[in-house]
């Protein structure tokens, strides 16, 4: 067991910056609701504040715009809900690689649904958006995030925002992944409605914001005090916002590192494929998110490579974070057609502004020893997944 330990899942949730850090605990020491109408409340609704005024900066809106929520789920949860409930959209286009925060969302909302398809790059098919957004069924609310958790491939919002409004539709972008990492910025995406969430940018767990064009109708799913310009009730999360603005603060700083990011990225996958002549980079040729990669190979496991790499002290995902723990083939390789075999080896390496090579020739290494492995006995099987698990032979 090695412990030196190397964070490589920045995906699944980035360590908290130093600024955040800071902001959170500065708050905490702070007494005062932000409803309350004495100096202390005042104290805390003026952090609000101006953490709404950074939120919104990121997305080039005004303050206004933006709702404070637990979180990105809980921002996607309330877009969804405020297209149905107050802009009179009656029917949903979700990609079929959104992340269960939206497709659980879109699936409950009570108007029809129809999965917009991706191509093997995994990338949003737009003319099958078109032909989408032909079809009867009234207003259109197209949910497409920025960029996919998994596979990192950047997805085609301005183009599919052009033709949701040309349709007379609207656009919501989980901006989950996008932020820090991509321009957000509205006027750019075309965007009605965006999800961020601050632990993906260095802020702290369980906060986030729905970010809306001004002037647009709202609705809350979260009902009680009159908090969040009506949007959403309850006392706010004072602390989590002022450490989510700090974070939000220096990831215009963080992105000028993102070079540095693509060339790290660049080296895990020639290493990789030096060891693995069958390794696949999943949405290679699409533009990706530059710190984000998923791979395999043939006859692989992911979950057991996940927990080989764990022990040669590597923190790894196996596809999507968020459903880890449960053995459930990825959405998001299904929708690319990828097959079986090569989907259950998959492997996702989020690198963040701390790695560095040495740790990258490391785990080039680790896993380069774990295909080895798997692979002499795949290879003793002779035999594709579907006859190896009919014949019981174990990994
Ligand atoms: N959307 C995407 C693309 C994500 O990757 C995630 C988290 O993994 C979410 C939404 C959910 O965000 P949160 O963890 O803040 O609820």
């Amino acid at each position: 067991m090695n412990t030196a330990r190397s964070y490589f899942d920045h995906n699944a949730t980035a360590p908290v910056l130093p600024e955040a850090m800071e902001a959170v605990v500065r708050a905490l020491e702070m007494t005062g609701n932000a409803s309350s109408v004495h100096g202390e409340g005042r104290s805390a609704r003026r952090i609000v504040e101006e953490a709404r005024g950074d939120i919104a900066a990121l997305f080039g809106i005004k303050p206004s715009g933006v709702t404070f929520t637990s979180g990105g789920t809980e921002a996607a949860n309330l877009a969804i809900h405020i297209a149905v409930r107050a802009l009179g959209v009656t029917r949903l286009i979700v990609s079929s690689i959104e992340h269960d925060a939206v497709r659980a969302s879109a699936a409950s909302a009570g108007v029809p649904v129809r999965l917009l398809p991706v191509t093997g790059d995994g990338v949003a098919d737009m003319a099958a958006l078109a032909g989408l957004l032909a079809e009867e069924g009234g207003k259109a609310l197209v949910a497409l995030m920025l960029a996919n958790n998994e596979t990192g491939v950047i997805q085609p919002v301005a183009e599919a925002a052009k033709l949701a409004h040309g349709a007379g539709g609207l656009l919501f972008a989980d901006a989950v992944q996008g932020a820090g990492k991509l321009d957000i910025e509205f006027a750019g995406l075309g965007a009605d409605m965006a999800a961020v969430s601050a632990h993906k940018i260095g802020g702290p767990m369980g906060v986030g914001a729905m970010a809306m064009r001004p002037g647009l109708a709202a609705e809350p799913l979260i009902r009680g005090g009159g908090q969040e310009f009506r949007r959403r009730a309850g006392t706010e999360n004072v602390p989590g916002i002022a450490g989510f603005a700090a974070a939000a603060r220096v990831a215009g700083e963080r992105r000028a590192g993102m070079p540095d990011l693509e060339r790290l990225r660049g080296r895990l996958e020639t290493g990789l494929a030096a060891v693995a002549p069958d390794l696949v980079v999943f949405g290679a040729k699409a533009a990706r998110l530059s710190q984000t990669s998923l791979f395999s190979a043939p006859g692989l496991d992911a979950e057991k490579l996940v927990i080989a790499l764990d022990l040669d002290g590597f923190a790894v995902s196996s596809g999507s974070a968020c459903s880890s723990g449960k053995v459930i083939r990825s959405h998001v390789l299904s929708a690319m057609g990828v097959d079986d075999d090569l989907a259950r080896g998959a492997i996702r390496v989020s690198l963040g502004p701390g790695n560095r090579d040495d740790e990258i020739d490391r785990l080039v290494k680790s896993w380069g020893r774990a295909y080895a492995r798997f692979r002499t006995r795949w290879n003793e099987t002779g035999a594709p997944a579907e006859r190896r698990r009919a014949a019981g032979v174990e990994y």
